[in-house]
């Protein structure tokens, strides 16, 4: 029996193609960070070293900058912040690329503190948690939390 192949609407839109963050934008994140005095990698050669080196998939959740970006380029999800309708705005592109972590939210931005997260991690993780307690979090939430005020 033979399959039939049918082109729904979506996939007739063209395929979907994974863009990496340009350089511009890092370099521009980059001063914006070292202007709060919050930078701690050497200058900004060491950071884009550095970057390039990291694999492209949340250091939380493991989705890859691939799929993030597919999700919302795609439209599968949608939020003010995302691109509207694929197209990258000011003030709407976060989840295209993901985002610089500091894994202890009070220190700087260095080799030892930076990890790449999703636009989802970053958000939930936010100032509240180190980078270890978030992974305990992420694995059962309610429980971490309760346990936190018996041992208060
Ligand atoms: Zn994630």
């Amino acid at each position: 029996m033979a399959k039939l192949l049918t082109v729904s609407g979506r996939m007739s839109v063209g395929r979907f193609e994974y863009k990496t963050k340009p350089e511009e934008k890092l370099r521009s994140n980059f001063s914006q960070r070292k202007s709060k005095g919050l930078n701690g990698f050497d200058d900004v050669k060491d950071f884009l070293h550095w970057y390039e080196h990291q694999d492209k998939i949340c250091y939380y959740c493991e989705l890859k900058e691939e799929e993030m970006q597919e999700i919302v380029i795609g439209g599968i999800l949608k939020s003010n912040r995302f691109p509207q309708n694929g197209i990258i705005g000011r003030g709407q592109s976060r989840g295209v690329w993901l985002e610089v972590d500091r894994l202890n939210p009070k220190g700087n931005y260095s080799r030892d503190n930076c990890v790449l997260c999703c636009y989802f991690c970053n958000n939930d993780k936010s100032d509240v948690f180190h980078g270890d307690d978030y992974k305990e979090f992420m694995e059962n939430r309610v429980g971490y939390l309760k346990q936190k005020i018996d041992k208060k």
